[in-house]
């Protein structure tokens, strides 16, 4: 995470919550008074003084309640602190900071308002110490991510024979899903117009201007021009035939959003799979369809299973889809899927053998928090 630099002017002075019957000699129920006994008792003088004076500052002057007794803390907010902390004092330093934060089950304003089942919470403590991305260590994780890009793939419609496995890769969401996904449409156009003694410097590709920042950050990271519809009065998503217009020989692909973040819109994909096709056929050029199913790709085949928008559409050639964006699932999961090895380019895969066995991986990071 990038910290964002805060003030260091002001002077926190956090007291713990107090635990009566833990604290010896003393009724004080705020925080005030049990750290004024405790700096009292300690013989360091007033606290006000000293929270007053600026000289703590920008120390942090903390409380913490060990099993015990007492202890007086001092931390400097940004730089390891000389001495060393209990680690009971430590626990609590940082709990009582964390305190301030929002609460996941009251947070409405996001689309991941978390709470999980007791099992799923035992499930995942239980894994935490694993670096899952060790495949050789920890087969049986490995394999249940394998299950889940299964699953997901023919939940999509994945033109997959009886025994053949589905192309895909589980990501920590939808964002890194997509620039998984816009890596290979970009390399695969680059071979291809090598392939054909044509520039491929200046790649470029279509959605609509509701789409999420993480496209955006795609272009920009990855160099690929975003070229966005234009939304007008009364419609708010992309408009397949403006977004055909758009495309040209540089185009790698063409996103189509299915769940718009700002108001859950599908896109008609559909439509756009038809007009595209006319326009490749007219022109020659094999331009793809992604599908941005962030938010209604565990929505669109349960409610409405008709709807066409996955890879029944030839040219859908991947489709991201959020694990966590509905609450009951904490953040961190996501998934890309392709509709078949062909359009996920090999040079895009790693393969990894530090254990002997060969690991094949295709993400953006390698241990996984
Ligand atoms: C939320 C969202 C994303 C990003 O998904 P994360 O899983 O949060 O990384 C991408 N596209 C759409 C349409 C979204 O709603």
């Amino acid at each position: 995470m990038l910290a964002a630099s805060t003030s260091t002017s002001s002077v926190l002075v956090v007291g713990t919550i107090v635990s009566r019957t833990l604290v010896a000699g003393t009724t004080a129920s705020t925080a005030k008074h049990v750290l004024a006994a405790c700096t009292t008792a300690s013989g360091h003088g007033a606290v006000e003084d000293r929270i007053g004076d600026g000289r703590v500052d920008p120390v942090h002057l903390r409380l913490a309640l060990r099993p015990n007794f007492l202890t007086e803390v001092r931390c400097h907010r940004f730089r390891i602190p000389e001495q060393s902390i209990p680690k009971e004092a430590a626990y609590q330093i940082i709990n009582d900071e964390l305190m301030l934060d929002g609460n996941p089950r009251l947070n409405l304003a996001s689309f991941v308002t978390t709470w999980m089942e007791p099992e799923c919470d035992k499930l995942i403590v239980a894994s935490i110490n694993k670096n899952y991305v060790d495949m050789d260590e920890y087969p049986v994780t490995t394999e249940l991510q394998n299950r889940c890009v299964n699953m997901i793939a023919h939940l999509f419609n994945a033109p997959l024979g009886e025994s053949e496995a589905a192309v895909g890769v589980g990501t920590v969401g939808s964002s890194e899903a997509i620039m998984l996904a816009g890596l290979a449409f970009k390399r695969k156009w680059q071979n291809k117009r090598k392939a054909e003694g044509k520039p491929c410097d200046k790649p470029n590709i279509v959605t609509g201007a509701n789409v999420q920042v993480c496209w955006e950050k795609f272009a920009r990271y990855f160099e690929v021009e975003l070229k966005e519809v234009k939304l007008s009065d009364g419609y708010y998503v992309m408009d397949p035939h403006k977004a055909v217009e758009l495309v040209d020989e540089n185009t790698i692909c063409v996103a189509a959003i299915l769940g718009s973040t700002l108001n859950g819109e599908f896109e008609d994909v559909k439509l756009l799979n038809n007009l595209l096709a006319e326009k490749n056929k007219k022109t020659g050029w094999e331009t793809p369809i992604h599908v941005d199913a962030a938010s209604g790709g565990f929505i669109a085949p349960f409610l409405y299973p008709k709807l066409e928008w996955d890879f029944r559409l030839p040219l859908v050639k991947s489709i991201n889809v959020s694990g966590h964006k509905y609450g009951l699932v904490y953040a961190g999961i996501g998934w890309v899927i392709w509709r078949s090895k062909e359009d996920l380019p090999e040079e895009l895969i790693f393969h990894i053998n530090y254990l002997g066995t060969d690991q094949p991986t295709f993400t953006l990071n390698f241990s996984k928090g």
